[in-house]
């Protein structure tokens, strides 16, 4: 389902998303480059899977932003491992969001959760 990257209404949440979280990964903290070659180029990740959860496809509160690093090595190592141990499923979704989140930066301003916290700003 890549296809969602190319609608319109994609296009237009992503730099919300990107806005909301200022431009700062969620997982290691580091500011987020525009573009998409660079090691902290901006992903807005689906905290849970869209082929998993396609309901929560353009739900900001299942979008955080991450730099390529991140979202290549954590989300995509924890992508896989839900596979191996079967939580790749719609439930399973939440598991994964589980494991993403403990992974989750805390801001210097304190408004992040911190590392395993299971509430969304949103
Ligand atoms: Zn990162």
């Amino acid at each position: 389902m890549a296809a969602i990257h190319e609608t319109w209404a994609w296009r237009k949440l992503r730099p919300t998303i990107l806005l909301r979280d200022h431009w700062c990964c969620q997982m290691c903290g580091v500011v987020l480059r525009k573009g998409r070659k660079h090691r902290f180029s901006a992903v807005v990740d689906h905290i849970r899977p869209y082929d998993l959860r396609p309901d929560l496809v353009l739900d900001p509160a299942n979008l955080w932003s991450v730099c390529r690093d991140c979202h290549d090595r954590e989300c995509r190592r924890i992508e896989d491992k839900a596979r191996k141990v079967r939580q790749w499923t719609f439930r399973g979704a939440d598991w994964i969001a589980e494991e993403k989140r403990r992974y989750r930066f805390v801001g210097l301003d304190g408004s992040a959760s911190g590392p395993g916290a299971v509430t969304d700003r949103a």
